[in-house]
C-alpha cells in the first residue's frame, strides 16, 4: 500500500516519465523509448492511485474488477483493430474520456461526501470545476462519437451547414453561461440539477453540431482538436477528484493536442477558428460523397504493371507518395521491397509525406516504420516540393486529395488553399488506385487527366506485387 508521501513521489516520477515520453515521441528514432517511458509512467500512476491513500480497502475490488473488464475490452479492440480503423478507434477512445468526465462530474455533484468541507470561495470553485468539467466532457463525448461516425463512413463526409449556425452556437454559449450562474446560486442538489442537465444537453448538441459542420478535408484538425479536448476533460476530472497527476496528465494531452491542431491547420493553410466554427471552404462547392464516382473530366492514360517496372528501371530519381490507399491495401512492405531493389541499382528513391495523408496524424510514418523504411529517405512535403521538377518518376500509391492540383488552381474547390505535393511537375507520375473514385474530400482530381500522368488501376498491394515480380525478372 502507498502512503501519502510515497504516492506523491510516485506521481512526480510518473509526471516526469510522461514529459520524457512526449519528448521521445516527437522524433522517430526515439519514439520507441518515448512509448516505453509512457507505459512505465502509466503503470506507476495506476498503482499509486489504486493502492494510494484516496482509495479505501472496500473500493479496491471494484476498481480491479472494472479494470479487468475495461482492460480486456481494450486489449481485444487493440489486437483486432485493422490499421485502417485506427483513427475510428482513437475517436471512440476520446469519447470515453469525455463520458468519464461527465459521469465523474455528476457523481461528484450528487455525492455529499465529495463537497464536504467546501465553504465560501472554495465551494464556488468546486462547483465551477464540476460545471466546466461536465461541459468539456459532454462536448468531447458527442463530438468524438460524430467524428467516429464520419471516419468510419457511417455518417457522410459532407458538412451539415445549418442556417445561422454561428448564431446558434453563440446562443448556446449564452444559455450555458446563464445556467452556470443558476447552478452556482442553487442551494440544494435538486435545485442545481436542472441547470446542470440543461447545460449538458446543450453541450452534447454543440459537440454534434461542431463536428457535423466540418467538411471532409478538414477532419484531421477536428480529430487532433478532440484529442486536445479529451486532455482538458481529463484535467477537469483531476480537479473534481483532487488528483494532481490527472490534472498534469490532462494538461499535457490538452496542450500537445492543441499544438498538433495548430500544426495541422498550418499544414492545411486553414484558420483554426474557421475550422472550429465549421464548414470552412465548403460553402461554395458541394463535394460528391467520398469514395463516390467523380465527374469525368477528360481522358486518362492507363498503364500496366510491366510498363511501370520499365519506367522505374529507366528512372534515376523516384519519389513515392503514399496515401490512405496504401494503408487499406497494406502495401507498405512491398513498397519497401521495390525501394530496396531500386536503391541497389543506384536509383535515388525518396518518400514524400503529406501532413494529412491517411486518416490520422503520422499515419504514413507509422506504416513506413512498420515496414522498416529508413528514416533518412522519408521527407515531409515542404522538404520535397521543390524537387519534383527534377524528378523522373513519382509513384502515387493510394493517395488522392494530397496530390490534387485543384487545391492550387481551383478557388471553388472544397480543398482550395490546402498545400499539396506537386507531383504533376515531375517528368512522369503514376497514380495507383482501383478506380476513378474520389478521395476523402469527395472532389475530382485533375492530376488523373494530365498528359504526363499514368493510371495503374488495381489494388495497390496486388499491383505492386506485379511490379516487383517484373522488376526482379
Ligand atoms: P484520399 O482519401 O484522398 O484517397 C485515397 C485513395 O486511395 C482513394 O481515392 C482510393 O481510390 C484509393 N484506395 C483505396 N483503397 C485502395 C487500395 N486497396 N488500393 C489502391 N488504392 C486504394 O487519401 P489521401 O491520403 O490522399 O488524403 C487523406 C484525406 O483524408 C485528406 O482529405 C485528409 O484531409 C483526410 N483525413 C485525414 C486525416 C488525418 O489525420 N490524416 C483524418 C481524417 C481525414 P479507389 O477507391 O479508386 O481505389
Amino acid at each position: 500500500m502507498f502512503s501519502t508521501e510515497l504516492a506523491t513521489v510516485s506521481y512526480i516520477g510518473a509526471t516526469i516519465l510522461f514529459i520524457l515520453s512526449l519528448g521521445g515521441l516527437s522524433n522517430q528514432q526515439t519514439a520507441l523509448r518515448g512509448n516505453l517511458y509512457g507505459m512505465i509512467g502509466m503503470t506507476i500512476a495506476v498503482l499509486a492511485t489504486v493502492f494510494g491513500p484516496q482509495v479505501t480497502g472496500a473500493g479496491i475490488p471494484w476498481i480491479i474488477g472494472a479494470m479487468l473488464i475495461g482492460g480486456s475490452i481494450g486489449l481485444y479492440a487493440a489486437r483486432t483493430v485493422q490499421m485502417t480503423q485506427m483513427p475510428e478507434l482513437v475517436a471512440l477512445m476520446h469519447s470515453m474520456v469525455g463520458l468519464a468526465a461527465m459521469l465523474v462530474g455528476f457523481s461528484t455533484f450528487i455525492d455529499p461526501e465529495a463537497s464536504k468541507g467546501f465553504v465560501g470561495a472554495a465551494k464556488s470553485i468546486h462547483e465551477m470545476e464540476i460545471y466546466i468539467g461536465i461541459l468539456i466532457g459532454a462536448v468531447t463525448f458527442s463530438g468524438s462519437i460524430v467524428a467516429f461516425g464520419k471516419l468510419s463512413g457511417r455518417i457522410g463526409g459532407n458538412p451539415l451547414l445549418l442556417p445561422g449556425r454561428h448564431w446558434l452556437n453563440l446562443a448556446g454559449l449564452l444559455v450555458v453561461i446563464w445556467f452556470g450562474r443558476e447552478f452556482m446560486n442553487a442551494h440544494t442538489i435538486a435545485d442545481g440539477m436542472m441547470p446542470l442537465m440543461v447545460m449538458t444537453v446543450i453541450a452534447l448538441l454543440f459537440g454534434i453540431h461542431m463536428v457535423m459542420a466540418i467538411g471532409g478535408a478538414d477532419m484531421p484538425v477536428v480529430v487532433s482538436m478532440l484529442n486536445s479536448y479529451s486532455g482538458w476533460a481529463a484535467a477537469a476530472t483531476g480537479f473534481m477528484l483532487s488528483n494532481d497527476l490527472l490534472i498534469v496528465t490532462g494538461a499535457l494531452v490538452g496542450s500537445s493536442g492543441a499544438i498538433l491542431s495548430y500544426i495541422m491547420c498550418k499544414a492545411m493553410a486553414r484558420s483554426f477558428i474557421s475550422v472550429i466554427a465549421g464548414g470552412f471552404g465548403t460553402a461554395s462547392a458541394a463535394p460528391a460523397p467520398a469514395g463516390g464516382p467523380a465527374q469525368p473530366a477528360g481522358e486518362v492514360f492507363p498503364i500496366l504493371a510491366l510498363e511501370t517496372a520499365e519506367l522505374m528501371r529507366e528512372a534515376k530519381s523516384v519519389i513515392i507518395v503514399p496515401g490512405y490507399g496504401m494503408a487499406v491495401a497494406q502495401a507498405q512492405h512491398t513498397v519497401y521491397e521495390i525501394t530496396k531493389l531500386l536503391r541497389a541499382k543506384g536509383v535515388n528513391v525518396r518518400f514524400g509525406i503529406h501532413p494529412v495523408a491517411g486518416r490520422m496524424p503520422g499515419h504514413m510514418n507509422v506504416l513506413l516504420a512498420e515496414a522498416k523504411v529508413p528514416y533518412d529517405i522519408v521527407f515531409e512535403m515542404d522538404e520535397l516540393n521543390d524537387d519534383f521538377p527534377k524528378t523522373d518518376l513519382v509513384m502515387v500509391i493510394g493517395a488522392n486529395d494530397i496530390v490534387n492540383p485543384g487545391a492550387q488552381d481551383d478557388p471553388n474547390s472544397p480543398i482550395a488553399g490546402m498545400p499539396v505535393l506537386e507531383v504533376w511537375k515531375a517528368k512522369t507520375s503514376i497514380v495507383m488506385k482501383r478506380s476513378m473514385a474520389s478521395g476523402y474530400a469527395g472532389v475530382d482530381n485533375p492530376l488523373f487527366y494530365k498528359e504526363n500522368n499514368r493510371m495503374l488501376f488495381g489494388d495497390a498491394k496486388k499491383m505492386l506485387d506485379e511490379v516487383l515480380t517484373a522488376l526482379k525478372a
